[in-house]
């Protein structure tokens, strides 16, 4: 059965002790895609992970790895994530003065490219480069740090996107990051977006990865109800 929409499960939440296992499990419970979230420590506050991360959750996963460059100067390592093992490479628009140039580098490595808004800049910054896109993802808390708190104020943006990619019917994904659980992806949903990264509600869900993935899922048939 097909499904509405897609998982991109975020790695920040895992137990990285054992890391294979937990990869292994989100495989078999269902995700759609593995979301690595890189941070420098300048662009975010946070640091978390580099290349060699990716290349160790290449060899566990045949999923696709969904890479979050939250970094300064995206463009000096695209190659060595691309050669990692990424599918995907998405860059922000705050940290891309020569944005096209630079989606158009992540094509010619072989990935697909994704381009990234955060809070406060708006929908209308990533107008000029939707034809070279495969993904828009749209920040719905201010990166840096697993756990913070969804934005709704966030909803009105994620329409306005959902709108311009329709405008040009593109095939371009919608995808949010930051706060998704249960009780927001209906929301974001219901904005237009098609892919939702999730971290705790998947590695912190009580009842473990599984039950985590299967709540997500039914979330939106249980907001008809
Ligand atoms: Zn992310």
């Amino acid at each position: 059965m097909s499904q509405p929409f897609l998982i991109s499960a975020s790695i920040l939440s895992a137990d990285f002790a054992h890391l294979g296992e937990q990869i292994t499990a989100l495989e078999e419970a269902g995700a759609d895609r593995v979301h690595v979230d890189v941070m420098d420590g300048h662009f975010v506050p946070n640091i978390t992970m580099g290349p060699f991360i990716i290349e160790t959750c290449r060899r566990i996963t045949s999923l696709p790895l969904d890479v979050h460059l939250m970094i300064e100067k995206p463009e000096r390592y695209l190659e060595a994530f691309a050669k990692a093992g990424a599918s995907l490479l998405s860059v922000h628009v705050e940290t891309c003065p020569h944005l096209y140039r630079t989606l158009q580098e992540i094509h010619q490595l072989g990935c697909q490219s994704g381009v990234v808004l955060n809070p406060g800049t708006p929908a209308a910054a990533i107008q000029e480069v939707i034809p070279l896109v495969d993904l828009v993802l749209v920040m719905t808390v201010n990166p840096g740090f697993v756990g913070q708190v969804f934005l709704p104020q966030m909803m009105v943006k994620i329409a306005q996107v959902r709108r311009m990619l329709d405008e040009v019917n593109t095939k371009a994904l919608l995808e949010v990051d930051g706060g998704i659980n249960a009780a927001t992806l209906p929301q974001a949903y219901q904005a237009g977006a098609r892919v939702f990264i999730t971290a705790q509600a998947i590695f912190k869900h009580p009842k473990g990865i599984q039950a985590g993935i299967d709540e997500l899922r039914a979330c939106l048939l249980l907001g008809k109800s």
